[in-house]
């Protein structure tokens, strides 16, 4: 590790505390920006891009005009909009610069994601280690996708053990194998996302195939001997299959080991609306999963011998 590890930086656009299902215990969940995947349904659409990005809440926008009047670009009208007047934003001229989230009186407009030192980071993370310790929770490192910042997440992982916290990442597995040897030295528990075992549909879902994903979730198990959790996110429709379910539990079972339990998350419309706060237009309308259907999955992932759970 370089001694200015502390310095690195990297695009933060959560920490989020008291997090229970990224890992064991109360956690507390970093999520860097920036993906390599373009997943249909993605429910953090925020986390797409690496850059900072504008958000905007119109259900809190009172269309007083603050914004409008100090944006340099002239990129903000107020106008009748949903039955109010409110803002419009211009995002093709829009420059990020975080002037009218300033001077917005509602807190109807964010950046989502700034640049952040590990220090930073680790300074937020570590109010918490009261809870942390007494819970038997630790640090997970989310995103986005956080092999896309290995020298930052490897730091940040690195300067967490020093503070003796556990340490979990959730990540896509879609990395270089360098990469991947490099971040996953100081992690404890990898919560590992399948999202479709058919790698043409995977790319098709995604953007990108699956063939590196598997083979470097076989690599973090079976060569570098970290604890792997896989999680699959059930989109109706489009991966809640028997037999996808059933493929993904036999790679669990067969090419990882028996000591590897796959989590089913149902899908949720939380991504929807982050859309719309992007100024992105919501194209799918997928129903979420009933309770009986997450239960069928559930069993059948059991019926290969592994432990199985309906949410993180
Ligand atoms: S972020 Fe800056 S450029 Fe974009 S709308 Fe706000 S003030 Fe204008
Ligand atoms: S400053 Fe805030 S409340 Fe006022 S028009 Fe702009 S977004 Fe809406």
């Amino acid at each position: 590790m370089t001694s200015d590890y502390l310095s690195l930086k990297a695009p933060v656009f959560n920490v989020q505390t008291y997090s229970i299902h990224d890992g064991p215990g109360i956690r507390v969940t970093v999520f860097l920006k920036g993906c390599p995947l373009r997943c249909l349904w993605c429910a953090n659409p925020e986390s797409n891009l690496a850059t900072p990005q504008l958000m905007t809440y119109i259900s809190k926008c009172t269309g007083c005009g603050a914004c409008a009047a100090v944006c340099p670009n002239h990129a903000v009208t107020v106008k009748e909009r949903g039955g109010k007047m409110a803002e419009f934003t211009d995002r093709s001229i829009c420059t990020e610069c975080g002037l009218c989230v300033e001077a917005c009186p509602s807190e109807a407009r964010e950046i989502a994601g700034k640049e952040q030192t590990v220090s930073e980071v680790l300074e937020k993370v570590l109010r918490d280690k009261l809870f942390i310790d007494a819970s038997g929770g630790g640090m997970t490192v989310s995103g986005g996708e956080c092999l896309m910042h290995p020298d930052f997440t490897e730091a940040l992982l690195f300067a967490a053990k020093e503070k003796g916290l556990h340490t979990a990442v959730e990540s896509c597995s879609f990395a270089s194998r360098a990469v991947v040897d490099q971040v996953f030295k100081y992690v404890d528990l990898d919560l590992l996302d399948i999202k479709h075992m058919d790698s043409a549909v995977h790319k098709k879902l995604t953007g990108v195939p699956n063939e590196v994903i598997l083979d470097n979730i076989r690599h973090v198990y079976h060569d570098l001997h970290v604890p792997v959790i896989i999680r699959v996110p059930v989109i109706p429709g489009y991966n809640d299959s028997d037999e996808n379910i059933a493929a993904t539990a036999r790679f669990a079972a067969e090419k990882l080991g028996p000591d590897v339990a796959v989590h089913l998350l149902p899908y949720h419309r939380l991504g929807d609306s982050k859309k719309e706060s992007l100024g992105e237009e919501v194209t799918l309308h997928i129903e979420v999963p009933s309770d009986e259907h997450m239960q069928h999955l559930k069993s059948i992932v059991e019926s290969f011998g592994l432990a199985s759970q309906i949410g993180g």
